[in-house]
């Protein structure tokens, strides 16, 4: 039997197919741009060798579980129209994968099919760490509070940290910083969230590739008092020409903006100097949060790539024990230990799996 693991975005349908049984990936594809019928065409990709080792399940990425999912689930009609009553929390993540989920439920009605939730991982952050400072009746109704997101990656990470460095998950101090297209850092203890950067929605925290990250709420009002900006104007500002983007005014890519900064791109240098210090101060608050750091972890495209930029974020991590070895940093790939020999908190860069992290929990309920 296999297990198939769906993660739909807003630009891409990523496939993987696992055996079951040793949950190794068999096949496995990202579709840019996916056609209407991209579920179909991935199906007929596989079918050869799903019709020998039949799917056993089927597990979906969804980005916002909203408050009525804490855990991964089976998808059924009432579970659909849910997710499909938060589109409104996340209107560029959840229609995707809405999509897929009905393709996909259309083409193997057989098989079980779960959602796994980005959120889920943060339903247990204390009520301190996830209810905003405004006025408490938001919080209740419409229900204001930190949701957290790039849970399945944190979750996996987190829990790969440990298993990596041969370490029990109690007493477990992790800190992940999930640096992609979109950032965001979160702080781990047992396997558990104790503190993360996104917030209610994923614009909050890091500084990242299009999105500004946190910002001062008063040049919000500003630009649309003062400049005449319009609501939209505003969020399509925050949401696709801010951060690495905005600042730069080379690309949101962060290779395209380095190699703007090495060929002497002042404003593309301003934009990774920002960037890091953004990373940096984020693993110091975290950092604080668990009273301390067994291990630094940095994932997704420019955590795992990029030996500058962790350089430049641990520049200064020293004070919490953390020392970066420059020549492993530089030689060695993930999954693997890049800090220093001594007795500091262990720096690894470790490739996300959302994939295999996303066919586990579909495999949990057979
Ligand atoms: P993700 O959202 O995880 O696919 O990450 C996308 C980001 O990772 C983009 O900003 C890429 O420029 C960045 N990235 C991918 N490969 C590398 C690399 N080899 N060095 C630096 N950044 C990279």
């Amino acid at each position: 039997m296999s297990v198939l693991a769906f993660n739909a975005g807003s630009s891409t349908i990523k496939y993987s197919l696992f055996a079951g049984g040793s949950m190794e990936l068999v096949a496995g594809e990202t579709l840019e741009d996916p056609p209407a019928n991209a579920v179909e065409k991935i199906l007929a990709a596989i079918s050869a060798r799903v019709a020998s080792d039949p799917v056993a399940a089927v597990g979906h990425r969804v980005v916002h579980g909203g408050r009525h999912f804490r855990e991964s689930v089976r998808i059924d009609d009432r579970v659909l129209g849910l997710i499909g009553s938060l589109t409104k929390l996340a209107p560029l993540h959840n229609p995707p994968a809405l999509r897929t989920i009905v393709a996909a439920r259309r083409a193997l009605p057989g098989a079980p099919h779960v959602a796994v939730f980005d959120t889920a991982f943060f339903a247990e952050l204390p009520p301190d760490r996830h209810v905003y400072p405004l006025p408490y009746e938001w919080y209740e109704n419409p229900g204001i509070r930190r949701y957290g997101f790039h849970g399945i990656s944190h979750a996996y990470c987190s829990a790969r940290a440990a298993e990596f460095l041969g370490r029990p998950p109690a007493g477990f101090r992790a800190v992940v910083c999930h640096l992609g297209n979109g950032c965001s850092a979160t702080a781990a203890l047992d396997g558990k969230p104790v503190a993360t950067t996104m917030g209610f929605t994923p614009m909050e925290g890091l500084m990242m590739g299009t999105r500004a990250g946190s910002v001062d709420a008063g040049i919000l009002f500003y630009a649309m008092e003062r400049m005449g900006l319009t609501r939209m104007e505003l969020f399509d500002i925050l949401q696709r020409k801010s951060g690495l983007l905005g600042v730069s005014g080379v690309s949101s890519d962060f290779r395209e903006v380095r190699a703007a900064a090495e060929a002497g791109n002042g404003r593309a240098r301003l934009a990774l100097a920002i960037y890091s210090h953004s990373v940096r101060a984020a693993v110091g608050s975290l950092a604080v949060a668990l009273g301390g750091v067994d291990a630094l972890v940095f994932t997704a495209g420019v955590g795992e790539n990029s030996a500058e930029l962790r350089e430049e974020v641990c520049r200064g991590l020293e004070c919490l024990s953390l020392r970066l070895d420059p020549v492993r940093n530089r030689s060695l790939r993930p999954d693997a230990d890049l800090a220093a020999d001594g007795p500091g908190g262990r720096i690894l860069a470790l490739r996300t799996r959302e994939d295999l992290h996303i066919a586990r929990e579909a495999m949990r309920g057979l």
